[in-house]
């Protein structure tokens, strides 16, 4: 007879079975697109459009053979165990995969068929695609875009699908599909047809680095009215707009709801955040990784805005224009990018948003000393099982916090609630309030007794 463990043990099994030979036939079609279009030159809008929906119906397949037919209720059974979630063998394929293709996107993708005298090999590909929406060859970033959004819009149908009971949810990843898919990328590139400036609206700086660039502040002042409102937007975005609403909300409006690196970590990164690191050592690195990153960013673009303004490239000795050219490399494409995404099945899924992030610094900041949110704790009812520490994708011991009756208040929570969607005693509670912003995180609400005031009593 087959008892529970062994039931469990040979699901997990089938599906990391099922996980190997779907992840086989993925990479397997999507190393057909690539040499196809790479070695046959093929450029042709249908093949292009069938390859994608191809691939768009595994995914949702595959996402409704796992949770279509079975109850409601978030089920993680066999994530240690799996080969790709489990840091096996198809999480180093995949993360290899995802390494190469961002290391050819941002430095060598001549060799993915850029070229200004007509795009030929993958990027070719996309030409006709391009074409279609603002009458103009790919980019490596058109190619990029489409697929970054495919892969927030599929995954994203597949998180729905596994968290369909929890409303919070269901809204704020219909929220990342909305706007990934009209925000960053349609509007950016109808915009792009009309001859006007190319404008991510919910992009802001420190994440969008190049806003302070001469070159672009030059082209946005050239763009008539258009132009000037995009950066009075983008003012407003970074002095206005953002503090109301993290004061109002936490940093999860634009981490959990609206940013595009959150967007896709919460979506095709969801199978890998259980592998988030929790210990001190991890969260003393990311205090350092993160606030550094942020100083860096900001020494950066007073240096930009400083050479804008007087025409001088230096600055206390320090070159800026190389400074930002380092800047772009290192942070905005390596890390952000090859780290950032690359390596989600090895380290997590919310690796930059972590340790690299200067916007999740800025706002984890403000979310930490001036903000409402914070998430509540239930103590009592608590029984340690540990499940909201485990899936915390930022890293955090949420356990601890609830064992101690203590409201949890960290910078670096992103708000996604899936701590307090997968405890099993509805101890955590994400929640917004004025009254008490500066004693948030003193009160306990559990009874502590300390050893003196224990008695035996004869
Ligand atoms: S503490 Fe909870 S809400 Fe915050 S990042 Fe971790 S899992 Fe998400
Ligand atoms: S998931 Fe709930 S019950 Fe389990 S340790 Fe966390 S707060 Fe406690």
């Amino acid at each position: 007879m087959l008892n529970h463990s062994n039931f469990i043990r040979s699901k997990s099994l089938i599906r990391s079975k099922f996980q190997v030979i779907l992840i086989t036939i993925g990479l397997g079609i999507l190393l057909g697109i690539f040499c196809l279009a790479q070695f046959t030159q093929i450029v042709s809008f249908g093949l292009l459009v069938s390859l994608l929906l191809s691939i768009s119906l595994i995914i949702i397949y595959y996402s409704k053979t796992l949770y279509a037919n079975l109850p409601e209720g978030i089920k993680n059974n066999g994530v240690w165990t799996g080969t790709l979630t489990g840091r096996g063998v198809s999480a180093w394929i995949l993360g290899v995969v995802l390494t190469c293709f961002y290391i050819l996107l941002y430095w060598f993708p001549h060799i993915l068929g850029l070229s200004s005298s007509g795009n030929t090999g993958i990027i070719g590909f996309f030409d006709p695609l391009s074409q279609f929406f603002k009458n103009q060859p790919a980019s490596e970033w058109f190619v990029y875009g489409t697929l970054y959004t495919l892969a927030i819009i599929l995954f994203g149908i597949k998180f729905i699908w596994k968290y369909r009971h929890n409303k919070y949810q269901l809204l704020r990843t219909i929220s990342v599909i909305f706007f990934q898919t009209a925000f960053a990328f349609l509007l950016p590139e109808f915009m792009l047809r009309l001859n006007l400036p190319f404008n991510d609206f919910k992009n802001m700086w420190p994440l969008n680095y190049y806003f302070f660039d001469s070159s672009h502040l030059e082209e946005l002042m050239h763009a008539g009215n258009i132009g000037w409102f995009m950066l009075i937007w983008g003012l407003a975005m970074i002095f206005l707009i953002s503090p109301i609403l993290t004061y109002l909300y936490g940093k999860r409006w634009y981490c959990s709801w609206v940013c595009g690196c959150g967007g896709l970590a919460e979506t095709a990164g969801d199978s890998f955040r259980h592998l988030s690191d929790k210990s001190i050592k991890a969260w003393n690195l990311e205090r350092y990784l993160i606030y550094s990153v942020l100083l860096i960013s900001v020494v950066m673009t007073i240096g930009v805005l400083y050479s804008y303004k007087t025409g001088v490239n230096t600055l206390l000795g320090i070159n800026t224009y190389e400074l930002r050219k380092w800047y772009g490399f290192i942070i905005g494409a390596a890390f952000s990018g090859v780290i950032g995404v690359g390596f989600y099945p090895l380290l997590g899924s919310r690796v930059w948003c972590r340790f690299g992030c200067p916007m999740a610094a800025i706002l984890g900041i403000q979310q930490k000393f001036f903000s409402r949110f914070r998430i509540t704790t239930n103590g009592g009812q608590c029984i340690s099982c540990g499940n909201c520490s485990t899936y915390c994708e930022m890293g955090i011991d949420v356990r601890a916090y609830a064992q101690r009756g203590q409201n949890i208040v960290r910078a670096s929570c992103v708000g996604c609630g899936i701590c307090a969607a997968v405890c099993p005693r509805g101890v955590l509670r994400l929640e917004n309030g004025s009254a008490d912003i500066s004693t948030r995180t003193t009160q306990l609400k559990t009874i502590h007794i300390s050893e003196d005031s224990l008695r035996i009593l004869n």
